[in-house]
């Protein structure tokens, strides 16, 4: 898909196709219903430690069909955001996981583990350690460009609550003395990715009203919260409530949601 004038569906992936590694039900024919009626669906996630290519396969695997164009991530965001600030080429330091490394040797960078850098994008990566840490806050120091590609503080999976991308940032920034430029959703670098890739007009599906709601408000766009992810009735630790006043768009899943968005968003 390239960027198109019709109104697109962007669909947050974690918490609205899938939940971890169990697809949501309904979630694939609800996408095949959308398409047919001929709204066109692209993918945003802040999800960064995964390659577009394993994001393209899970999709694959749970029943939606997807080209590596329709599938953004904050890691492409990161990737892009430099392109408008560094050399094409630079050395960027990666504290962060496959997905960062694949998108900036896609936007034309050198991604490197250590040595001077131009820039130095922090991710989640679940072998972060002292030394990751200290060779990441050195080139921070160095007044390199210092982009982080979302700051959610935790994310649920199915051994519980685990610590985000924020968590390590967090570290980052204090231990080099400095805040990032942040990538992903809800900030200004991941909705230009989208408006670029996607298309200027469309609706925001997500399950978490602080990052795909503040997204779809940096978009222009009206929110679709869905309840299959964080956001429930009586939030715990890691949960959100509904907010209110509630969003144009509320349903208990993608499912749900479908026939109110093509008949808002259909020919
Ligand atoms: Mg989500």
């Amino acid at each position: 898909m390239t960027a198109t004038d019709r109104p697109v569906v962007c669909l947050d992936l974690d918490g609205v196709v899938w939940r971890g590694d169990e697809p949501i039900p309904g979630a694939a024919d609800a996408v095949r219903r959308l398409r047919t009626a001929g709204v066109p669906v692209g993918f945003m996630s802040n999800n960064s430690s995964m390659p577009v290519a394993e994001v393209v396969a899970k999709l694959a695997r749970f029943g939606i069909e997807a080209g590596p164009e329709q599938v953004l991530t904050s890691a492409r965001a990161a990737a892009d955001l430099l392109t408008t600030t560094i050399a094409p080429g630079s050395r960027v330091h990666v504290c962060a996981g496959p997905g960062v490394v694949e998108a900036l040797g896609a936007a034309g960078f050198e991604p490197v583990r250590d040595g001077p850098a131009a820039a130095v994008v922090v991710g989640f990566h679940r072998d972060f350690d002292f030394a990751a840490l200290d060779r990441a806050a050195r080139v921070v120091r160095t007044g390199a460009a210092f982009v982080a590609t979302n700051l959610d503080p935790t994310y649920p999976s199915h051994e519980g609550l685990l610590p985000g991308a924020g968590s390590i940032v967090a570290a980052v920034a204090t231990a080099g003395g400095r805040s990032p430029e942040v990538a992903g959703k809800p900030f200004a670098p991941a909705a230009a990715m989208v408006h670029h890739r996607l298309g200027p007009t469309g609706v925001m599906v997500g399950d978490r009203p602080t990052t795909d709601g503040d997204f779809a408000v940096r978009l222009g766009w009206p929110f679709a919260l869905v309840l299959s992810g964080v956001c429930v009735p009586v939030p715990g630790p890691g949960e959100e409530p509904v907010p209110e006043p509630a969003p144009p768009y509320l349903a208990d899943d993608l499912a749900a949601l479908v026939p109110r968005l093509v008949a808002d968003l259909g020919p």
